[in-house]
């Protein structure tokens, strides 16, 4: 066993602390780090299963230039030239660096000082644009500044949780563990749910309220107007520390409860409840997040938030406080060092002349982006009207995740110059670029990265560096000294850069900005490499009091007058041919994978909960469309068509659908569901309205159904539908045809990567359509392929289980070619609990052996006792069979 590394997760802006622990046979074991204040020893599934996504398959390990390999030298001085000479020729806003909130601070701040201090255009933005920009205004019209006023204990000091736009217990499960516990142990504590979906989060919610979409803007207006007609209003912090109230209530007062609740899609008797259960407790913390963001109104869907916890003076103390959580690793530490593409580094800002000035004087840098640069949306139109001749792209997959996906994959399809730093070889976008450079991954890069509570923590390298990939703060800043740009790029390590940051974020400070780590400007590289987590402000002694971490309990806003903005916000909620198409598509995440699963599609044991794109559809909706449980169903609309499994849920309303946004064209057929969004931006913030989108849906009629699992990865490229996912000791495969597959052997021996006429069991019944067929070798299976004329019936769990196992005898593998559990190994069903390999039959029998709450079926089965992500999935499961047992 090797030395344990103290170091990050780096998925989700939980932050949680993790220990890295290289053992000897090459694996790295994973644990939580007890000592970390984000989650103190906790994980969750993702985070647990890091260890399983660090093999090389699929690295790119060595430049390459126009598709040959290539050394550094000669790749640098390319992307310099090319950058140099377009800038020449074009002008600096010509070029364009797409960054993300998967790469650390350091990396962020050497990319942002080449882009506005250098090369003097504001064009670098970040995939961050994407999660949580809306809240960035919002924080910036009310506050004066990006500040996040709470902490993650606020969380669980609340009596009252309000959860908006956000399914923490799959999207932030640490945070959800937390707050579950503090609700166990003071059941008193209320949660409200605040989402279209009735999602797994629901499952600790006192009060679900299934928002219309984009209906949060009215919810809280109209709460604005209930605090102030019940006099609840707190006139002293409002004189105080506020300006704008009477306007901004004067708004929220427009209409009757009634319309708030049209607009809202709640009912009256729903609002009532919410408005008094908020009023009457004083300690109230509003989360939220994608939800919220994600939308054209997003920035003022934030500030009726913002409102209603400035009128009433609950900022900024214990429990109370409006708290925007991020999705990403290090969202926050873009926003600290400038990635957004109207920011300046240490949250200066780019329109003020006086920050220009100070920015360019601290760098010594030739001039400062007179303006801010183009916003994510805005940059792939640029590349696509041509306007933008070279781009970089850096940690991030916009051909899959940015709206009108198929448009930005032809943008830079036809740009002229792409640069794509990566960790991965092969991924939808890295495919287009004209370099590729490889870079470090998770585990051997080193830096830091902000949470969504302002803590700073270290993310350490513990492997070395493989094959001739590099850091990408190292990528930028050779390209800077190739470019001329000389000493101000001459760092030799991270702690360079962090100590350069720290010193940037004090430099003409004197209280006046939010942030200031000036405490760390002079870290030795010592203490860089043994940096604990800290959050920010941390400024050397005189400029801050050291003491509590929130912001605004007593004003001081970042502000001219120090004074808070209420924002006057528009609650409507229509966009502009909205009702043109019969369904609300809703975009989001599921609890087992990371964005476009570039490193979480790598674990079997997370493929396990969800291997298959989907769409959620109202059991009454599939009815109307003639749509069965487990059809291939097309989504579609103007933008273009994906085709996903249908599942039929009332967990999300009649005339909605819910799509996951991981899937991608290395996994699946034809599941890129970004590619239906139109490219709407919120005005303030430029954050797409990535949440929703309106569509149409059908059946797509399939001759043949099939599931297959393989040793070998199965070839299904061939077929109009298909969706591959890894599998312990192999692959998994879901297809179908619009056309009987004949020839059955040669079918099965190409998908199983086996010569022609490999010798296969086959089983063939004429009347039910049903084909089965697996191939062998000595005692293990090679393959097993089920084909049926509708959807097929094998348990997928079983059957990837059988890669595992021994076949000494011909009545065994016949099993397998009947798709059938012997008695000694059961079926467990759909996997529930991915860490302990837990089934829904397993949960289920639990259940029905009397073992009535999630304690005792994890005693029972072991589900839930690793990292608790599934618990809410169990407590559904349980509800549900008691539903059963009662009727
Ligand atoms: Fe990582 Fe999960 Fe923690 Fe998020 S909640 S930081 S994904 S372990």
């Amino acid at each position: 066993m090797g030395r344990s590394t103290k170091t990050t997760c780096p998925y989700c802006g939980v932050g949680c602390g993790i220990l890295a622990t290289p053992k000897e046979n090459g694996a790295v074991e994973i644990k939580g780090d007890e000592t970390h204040p984000a989650n103190f020893g906790r994980l969750c599934s993702k985070g647990f299963a890091l260890g399983e996504t660090l093999d090389m398959d699929g690295r790119l390990l060595e430049p390459e230039v126009d598709g040959e390999k290539s050394s550094w030298e000669v790749a640098l001085q390319h992307v310099a030239d090319t950058f140099s000479k377009t800038i020449q020729k074009h002008g600096p806003d010509s070029v364009a660096f797409y960054v993300s909130g998967q790469i650390l601070t350091e990396d962020y701040y050497v990319a942002n000082k080449l882009m506005k201090g250098f090369i003097g255009s504001g064009n670098i933005d970040t995939n961050s644009r994407l999660c949580m920009a809306s809240s960035v205004a919002g924080h910036r019209r009310a506050f004066g500044a990006d500040t996040v006023p709470g902490t993650y204990e606020d969380l669980e000091l609340a009596d009252v949780v309000v959860l908006v736009g956000s399914n923490l217990a799959w999207c932030h499960p640490v945070i959800y563990q937390r707050i579950a516990a503090a609700k166990a142990a003071r059941p008193s504590m209320k949660i409200v749910l605040v989402d279209p979906r009735r999602t797994m989060t629901a499952d600790i919610a006192d009060m679900h309220l299934p928002i219309a979409t984009d209906g949060d803007a009215a919810l809280f207006a109209g709460l604005l107007s209930y605090l102030a007609k019940s006099e609840l209003v707190d006139g002293d912090y409002v004189a105080k520390h506020t300006k704008g109230f009477s306007e901004a209530l004067g708004r929220a007062q427009f209409s009757p409860l009634e319309e708030t609740a049209t607009l809202s899609g709640l009912s009256t008797q729903e609002l009532q409840d919410f408005y008094a259960l908020w009023a009457s407790n004083q300690k109230v913390v509003t989360v939220y997040s994608q939800g919220v963001n994600q939308s054209c109104i997003g920035t003022d869907k934030v500030n009726a938030i913002i409102n209603c916890h400035l009128a009433t003076g609950r900022i900024g103390k214990p429990g109370m406080g409006p708290f925007s959580i991020t999705g990403q690793p290090n969202a926050m530490g873009g926003r600290e060092v400038g990635g957004l593409a109207n920011m300046l580094a240490a949250h200066l800002e780019i329109e003020n002349p006086d920050h220009r000035d100070r920015v360019k004087r601290f760098w010594n840098a030739p001039g400062v982006a007179a303006k801010p640069g183009l916003k994510a949306v805005d940059m792939f139109e640029a590349v696509s009207d041509g306007r933008i001749k070279a781009i970089w792209i850096m940690a991030t997959n916009p051909v899959d995740s940015m709206p009108d996906a198929d448009v930005v994959e032809a943008a830079l399809q036809a740009c002229p110059f792409v640069v794509v730093s990566d960790v991965l070889a092969q991924t939808d976008t890295v495919r287009h670029a004209h370099v590729k450079l490889p870079s470090l991954g998770w585990g051997e890069k080193d830096g830091t990265v902000t949470n969504s509570e302002r803590r700073i923590s270290h993310q350490k390298a513990f492997l070395s560096a493989p094959g001739y990939a590099k850091a990408d703060w190292w990528q930028m800043a050779q390209v800077a000294l190739r470019m001329g740009y000389g000493d101000a790029f001459h760092y030799n390590s991270a702690s360079d850069i962090f100590r350069e940051y720290a010193a940037q974020t004090a430099f003409e400070n004197g209280g006046t900005r939010d942030l200031d780590i000036g405490a760390y400007a002079d870290v030795s590289d010592k203490e860089y490499e043994n940096l604990l987590p800290f959050q920010w402000p941390a400024a050397k002694a005189g400029n801050w009091d050291g003491g509590d971490k929130r912001f605004f309990a007593n004003g001081g806003f970042y502000t001219a007058d120090q004074k808070a903005q209420f924002v006057v916000v528009n609650p409507q909620t229509q966009r502009e041919n909205e009702q043109s198409l019969p369904f609300v598509l809703n975009t989001g995440r599921i609890r087992d994978q990371w964005h476009t699963m570039t490193r979480t599609g790598k674990s079997s044991r997370l493929s396990s909960h969800i291997a298959e794109p989907f769409a959620e559809i109202h059991p009454q909706d599939a009815a109307s469309k003639g749509i069965g449980d487990a059809d291939i169903v097309a989504v579609r609309n103007a933008r273009g068509r994906i085709a996903v499994r249908a599942l039929l849920t009332n967990r999300v309303q009649q005339g909605h659908i819910f799509v996951p946004m991981h899937f991608t064209n290395q996994v699946s057929s034809n599941a890129r569901v970004d590619k239906l969004i139109a490219p709407v931006t919120d005005p303030f913030s430029g954050q797409p309205a990535l949440k929703s989108d309106r569509v149409d849906i059908e059946t797509l009629r399939a001759k043949q159904f099939g599931f297959v699992v393989s040793g070998k990865k199965p070839a299904l490229k061939q077929l109009p539908y298909w969706a591959l996912a890894p599998a312990l000791n192999g692959w998994r495969a879901e297809f179908a045809s619009d056309e009987p597959i004949e020839e059955l052997e040669a079918f099965a021996c190409s998908v199983f990567g086996l010569p022609s006429g490999f010798p296969l069991l086959v089983f063939k019944d004429h009347h039910s359509g049903l084909v089965r067929a697996a191939a062998f070798d000595g005692e293990h299976l090679v393959g097993a392929l089920y084909l049926a004329s509708t959807p097929v019936i094998v348990s997928r769990s079983w059957a990837v289980d059988q890669l595992s196992q021994n076949f000494s005898d011909l009545a065994s593998r016949w099993q397998v070619v009947a798709g059938r559990p012997s008695e000694d190994m059961p079926d467990k069903g759909a996997i529930i609990c991915s860490c302990m390999n837990v089934g829904v039959n397993d949960i289920a029998h639990a259940v029905q052996n009397g073992n009535r709450t999630v304690e005792m079926v994890g005693k029972s089965t072991c589900a839930g006792t690793n990292c608790g992500s599934c618990k809410s999935e169990i407590k559904a499961i349980i509800n549900e069979h008691q539903l059963i047992a009662a009727e």
